[in-house]
């Protein structure tokens, strides 16, 4: 039973790469994964579901690929798209998103075809909690963490901010500046400087 399942995933990986490599040559490609809502609680505590009717925080497709990327669209697809992620008799199917993604190991996103980005010329500074985000691709499923020490030799992951205000921005930025974070061994009421991006569906920090 056990090899049948292994070769049948190999199939299914092999058959998935393919997929992905034909949709790279375009702009807008197919990345595959399970999706998990990251949301604060009313205590301002970090909590992750994958089952869940609505999403105040954060959504991470957890891809097929192997990276982790925080997903963004205009509210219309992002609605679709949490509606298209339940699971069915017990199994949850990997969704097909169709997306432009951007970023590196430590800071995936993936963006909907239509989704406009914000005009993000306009710098500001927020301060807040910086949380890491470990994802873990055989349960389908993340992590939220408070890192204690520097991250930057952990494996690559994401980061959000908890804002003062209570808001959740995923992190993105160059690479350099995202490991500038990950060095820092004091991850409470840092202060960043950047322009905010997307929208209320999933608000990212670009670091700058
Ligand atoms: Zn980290």
């Amino acid at each position: 039973m056990q090899i049948l399942n292994s070769s049948t995933l190999f199939l299914l990986t092999i058959l998935l790469l393919q997929i992905n490599s034909y949709a790279e040559t375009d702009d807008v490609q197919i990345v595959r994964g399970q999706l998990a809502c990251v949301q604060l609680d009313e205590t301002g505590k970090a909590h992750v579901s994958k089952e869940f009717t609505d999403c105040s925080g954060l959504l991470y497709l957890i891809g097929i690929d192997g990276n982790l990327y925080s997903l963004h669209g205009s509210e219309e697809e992002i609605e679709k798209i949490k509606q298209s992620s339940k699971s069915r008799m017990g199994y949850r199917l990997p969704l097909r998103l169709k997306g432009k993604s951007e970023g590196h190991e430590r800071a995936w996103h993936l963006y909907t075809p239509s989704l406009d980005l914000e005009d993000s010329s306009t710098k500001t500074t927020v301060t807040g909690l910086v949380l890491c985000v470990f994802p873990d691709h055989v349960e389908g499923n993340v992590y939220p963490k408070v890192a204690d020490d520097p991250c930057n030799e952990a494996e690559p992951h994401a980061h959000f901010i908890h804002t003062e205000k209570g808001e959740i921005y995923a992190l993105h930025g160059t690479l350099e500046d995202i490991v500038e974070i990950e060095k820092n061994p004091k991850k409470e009421n840092i202060t960043l400087e950047g322009t905010l991006r997307a929208n209320q569906s999933g608000w990212i920090f670009y670091v700058q």
